[in-house]
């Protein structure tokens, strides 16, 4: 047949760039020369530096955002299937260690625009009120120098711009509804309830989870294939890719993909004048900026700021304080699967669509102080496989038995507040990457409080498990979700930044992204590091021309600027239940 029944085919237009199965944006995107002084330069383009950009831009600052990995065509770039997906995740030689090291690789950031939102499986609770003074209630952590009261308008915004679906009723932290519908249950959620249910444990049903409940826009609901944590084609799943990025670069920001930041530059007046960079050739650049904000995450956000160590600046930028590096959290993530002798199909839904907060808030009848989440997960063969070679050893014969035996298994994961300490840390090895820039050192240890509330998580969520009905349960240890490492507070000796992610040490350097958390909660980080950005943005915006000239560090709270939000934000959704 010569012609097709609906007309000849034609080659994708080269002047498109696909971001879903009807998302497209033009291309090529405005180019900001090197010798063009920009108004501000973002290091990193993810969950954070998305929004920043794209708030950055609408508001009419010239803004570069420089991106170690790709600009991702999802069409072009993207395929459903676990092993092709590795190259979503920052994969770059990081040393580990410690007493309890974290593994790294696939289980922690992401590279590429979008960042860790790309893999992320999307679930977005708040953090509760509790999170934001732990020092004052518990005597251990940190207190934050804001309150949940500064951050819940920029939760509900941006549960609005992502935007996120689920109950209508939220029962813990600061009860609320969402703005999309619940999804249904998969088989694992299924677990969940039943488990919970049996046991008198309230349970959240369909969400909160950032992935379309309805179709809207150009963005298709979900439709339940379960490969989410592999980036999403059809474009249900929120990531700053398909949210933020597209309206930054329609204002006139710029995305700068396989821009590698490696250096700082510090001006003899005390004030960063750009950053130096190396492209996918390995040749080095220099963008210059009036402001610069690290959004790099919890990792390469401080690598970048020790290895930008100066005259007068030697144990690196804005560390007078020896705080950069220093309080990393990981999130206590133990798996724990249970076989039950119906098919339960863990591939045959979003992995994030149900879970409990009732064991979050510090309870005085237990040994330690805080608390843990229980969510569902869906891991899939690969990852399913590796948690078998993990929690039973299998191998050879006895592993492919477990693998034939996929569909019966559910697996939940408990999200475990550690605690920060100053000896959980990131510094410099002497060892090099690709580019020849100094790998970060990781050390993790986990304390007396961790490994008793570690143990009461897992505990519980095993007897959830058994309550379901499952016949074996076998658990995986593991962290999730790095965050800290360069974080804020009202004092200058014992944080990086102040509360609007402005650094302590130099007026025009700022810090906005994961590495900001003082502590952790045990709820998932995206949505507030999301939350954090736009406010972030408000402040820089508010304050104007003052941020590139003047040291005055005013501290007023800025006024919110719903209208800076991404077209098509209002009127989709039902309105909130106050
Ligand atoms: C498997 C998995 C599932 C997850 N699921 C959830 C979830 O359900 N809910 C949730 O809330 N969170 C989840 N997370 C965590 C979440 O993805 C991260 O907390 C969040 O994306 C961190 O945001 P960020 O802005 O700090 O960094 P990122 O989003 O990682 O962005 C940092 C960006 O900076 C770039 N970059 C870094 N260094 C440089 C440099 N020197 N030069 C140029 N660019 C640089 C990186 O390439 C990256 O794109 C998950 C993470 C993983 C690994
Ligand atoms: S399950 Fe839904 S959100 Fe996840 S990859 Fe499939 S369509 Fe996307």
């Amino acid at each position: 047949m010569k012609t097709p029944l609906f007309g000849s085919f034609k080659a994708p237009a080269t002047s498109r760039h696909a971001l879903g199965p009807m998302q497209q944006i033009d291309v090529p995107m405005r180019r900001f020369r090197d010798t063009d002084e920009v108004d501000y330069l973002i290091v990193g383009c993810g969950s954070a530096g998305g929004v920043l950009l794209q708030r950055l831009s609408r508001a009419g600052f010239r803004v570069v955002a420089l991106e170690a990995g790709p600009f991702w065509d999802t069409e072009r770039d993207w395929v459903s299937d676990e092993s092709g997906s590795h190259k979503l995740y920052w994969e770059d030689p990081r040393i580990t260690g410690g007493t309890d090291p974290l593994a790294f690789g696939a289980n922690n950031s992401g590279k590429g625009v979008g960042g860790g939102s790309v893999h992320w499986a999307a679930f977005t609770p708040r953090f509760h009120p509790s999170d934001f003074e732990v020092h004052t209630r518990d005597g251990l952590g940190a207190d934050w120098p804001i309150r949940y009261e500064t951050l819940h308008p920029y939760y509900e915004q941006l549960e609005l711009e992502m935007p996120v679906a689920g109950p209508a009723y939220f029962p813990w932290g600061h009860p609320h509804g969402y703005p999309y519908g619940p999804h249904p249950m998969g088989g694992v959620g299924n677990a969940l309830i039943k488990g919970c249910t049996s046991l008198g444990i309230p349970v959240s049903i369909g969400g909160p989870v950032a992935i379309l409940s309805g179709s809207r826009a150009e963005r298709p609901h979900c439709i339940y294939r379960g490969y989410c944590i592999q980036g999403c084609k059809v474009g249900a799943k929120a990531s700053t890719l398909i949210t933020h990025v597209p309206d930054a670069i329609a204002q006139g920001g710029e995305v700068r993909e396989y821009s590698m930041a490696h250096r700082i530059e510090l001006g003899k007046d005390g004030r960063v004048s750009g950053v130096h960079y190396f492209d996918r050739d390995g040749a080095s650049w220099f963008q210059r900026a009036k402001a610069v904000i690290v959004a790099g995450y919890a990792i390469e956000t401080p690598r970048l700021l020790l290895n930008s160590a100066c005259p007068g600046h030697e144990n690196g930028l804005a560390n007078s304080s020896d705080t950069v590096g220093r309080f990393l959290m990981a999130q206590a993530g133990n798996v724990i699967l249970g076989r039950f002798d119906d098919p339960v199909r863990m591939y045959k839904a979003p992995p994030a669509h149900a879970l409990t907060e009732q064991f979050y808030e510090t309870d005085p009848r237990n040994d330690f102080v805080r608390g843990f989440a229980i969510q569902t997960v869906g891991p899939l063969p690969i990852a399913f496989a590796r948690q078998m070679v993990s929690a039973k050893r299998a191998w050879g014969w006895g592993l492919r038995r477990e693998m034939m035996d996929y569909n019966h298994w559910a697996s939940l994961g408990l999200l475990g507040e550690i605690l920060p300490w100053p000896d959980n840390r990131v510094t410099l090895s002497q060892e090099r990457d690709q580019f020849g820039i100094r790998v970060p050192h990781i050390y993790f240890n986990l304390h007396d409080n961790d490994h008793k509330l570690i143990k009461a998580a897992k505990d519980k969520t095993m007897q959830v498990m058994h309550a379901a009905g499952a016949t074996e349960v076998v658990q995986e240890a593991r962290y999730a979700h790095l965050v800290g490492a360069a974080r804020m507070g009202s004092d200058p000796r014992t944080s990086v930044v102040d509360k609007f992610g402005r650094t302590h040490d130099i007026a025009n350097l700022f810090v906005c992204d994961g590495s900001i958390l003082p502590t952790q909660g045990s709820a998932n980080p995206g949505l507030t590091i999301q939350a954090l950005a736009a406010r972030t943005a408000d402040y820089l915006i508010a304050q104007g021309d003052t941020i590139f000239s003047s040291g005055k560090r005013d501290q007023t709270e800025p006024r919110m600027r719903k209208d800076l939000a991404p077209p098509d934000t209002w009127g989709h959704g039902v309105p909130y239940l106050k």
